[in-house]
């Protein structure tokens, strides 16, 4: 058998190499080291694969969410929902403009932000929703703009986790994640599901001003040469970077397709276990019908009830298993982000979570023996 990775990119770069290769010598040759040609070959291949009129690309995924917040003219003081369970960068941002972070529950089935939590925490001073598309699977998006609309709310969706996931609305029309809120942001982090060879990020609007307010908000805040308007920062994604997306875009898709697959036959494994809650998409479909693109599993996340979490993370360990607990600890229970106006008892499903969840490996190259091992490995564990 194969050494099981928790990702696998030496794996999907061995299949794809010599393409990526002659790209990027092309790159060093050409000398447009900075928005060469390549980043606007990517900008445009990204925009028509998700149906989106803008993409702007930039230096990782937590500039992205920041200078989607700065677009937006968000003031300090200026409350910001969003959600507890998730990776630290999405509030981060939020305290770094000095806008105010407000953390809410999240929803036990999808692990998105929880709805009526966020109606419950909106104030008058309340400008901002962040949903978090969290382990690949979109937030409850028509829900979200609902509230926002009557509230007048901008929505800032962070899609670093789920690019390629669609998203369907109760009428049956779909869209991609990323393209429904006002601005979107995204991370081209390596392990990420379109992961290039360094860091990458990229913000996504259907808002024509928005998006020529943000164009110059990464480049120093200048709209005309040295004519500097706002204050900006400098963030950039490299030529190098946007040759090898290229080429890893046309195959999202198929990569997506084999996460799901795998996903599938994680499930499958797990079905009869009584101690295992394994990942469920939108409601209908359970995230891997065969038609469905709502979850592209950037993670596989089991919750592990009745047992213990961390012995079995040992276990796995032990066994040659790689596996992750994302995430650990709740962000309202984090030094940087204590607020006083928090109270436990609203955080029931975080804290919860926390102590359970467990992410298998996950990635494009995972074969039937090695998923064979790994659940039967997790089953004998849980049973004994
Ligand atoms: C990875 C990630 C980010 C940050 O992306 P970087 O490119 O590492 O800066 C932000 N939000 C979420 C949810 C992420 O998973």
């Amino acid at each position: 058998m194969k050494k099981i990775q928790m990702v696998d990119l030496k794996g999907q770069y061995s299949k794809i190499k010599d393409e990526v290769d002659s790209s990027v010598l092309e790159v060093l040759d050409s000398t447009a080291y900075i928005n060469g040609p390549k980043v606007h070959e990517f900008q445009k291949n990204l925009e028509s694969y998700l149906g989106v009129k803008h993409v702007i690309p930039c230096a990782n995924g937590t500039d992205a969410l920041q200078i989607a917040m700065m677009g937006l003219g968000l003031k300090p003081g200026d409350e910001v929902i969003t959600a507890d369970f998730t990776f630290a960068a999405t509030v981060e941002v939020i305290a770094l403009l000095q806008l105010t972070p407000v953390l809410v529950d999240v929803d036990p089935v999808n692990f998105n932000i929880d709805i009526d939590a966020i109606k419950k925490a909106i104030t008058p001073k309340t400008k901002a929703i962040v949903p978090v598309h969290l382990f690949g699977m979109c937030a409850n998006m028509e829900a979200i703009m609902q509230i926002a609309k009557e509230h007048d709310l901008f929505v800032i969706e962070d899609n670093a986790q789920a690019i390629g996931s669609t998203y369907t609305y109760s009428n049956g029309e779909k869209a991609k994640a990323g393209t429904i809120g006002h601005v979107a942001s995204t991370s081209f982090f390596p392990s990420k599901n379109l992961g290039c060879y360094g860091d990458g990020g990229a913000i996504f609007t259907n808002d024509d001003d928005l998006a020529h307010t943000i164009k110059g908000i990464v480049n120093h805040g200048m709209y005309e040469r040295y004519h500097h308007d706002v204050v900006g920062v400098n963030s950039r994604l490299d030529s190098i970077q946007a040759a090898i997306l290229n080429i890893k875009l046309k195959r999202l898709d198929t990569y997506n397709k084999a996460r799901q697959n795998a996903a599938r036959a994680y499930n499958k494994a797990f079905k009869e276990q009584a101690n295992i809650i394994t990942p469920t998409g939108q409601d209908v479909c359970n995230g891997i019908c065969d038609n469905c693109d709502c979850h592209v599993f950037h993670q596989y996340t089991l919750r592990i009830i009745n047992s213990d979490r961390d012995a079995l993370v040992k276990h796995l360990n032990d066994k040659g298993i790689p596996c992750g607990v994302y995430y650990p600890i709740p962000l309202h229970r984090q030094k940087a982000y204590l607020d006083e106006r928090y109270n436990e008892a609203d955080f029931k499903v975080t804290n919860q979570l926390v102590k359970e969840v467990i992410s298998l490996p996950m990635h494009t190259e995972l074969d039937d023996e090695q998923i064979e091992f790994i659940t039967s490995t997790v089953i004998n564990f849980i049973n004994s």
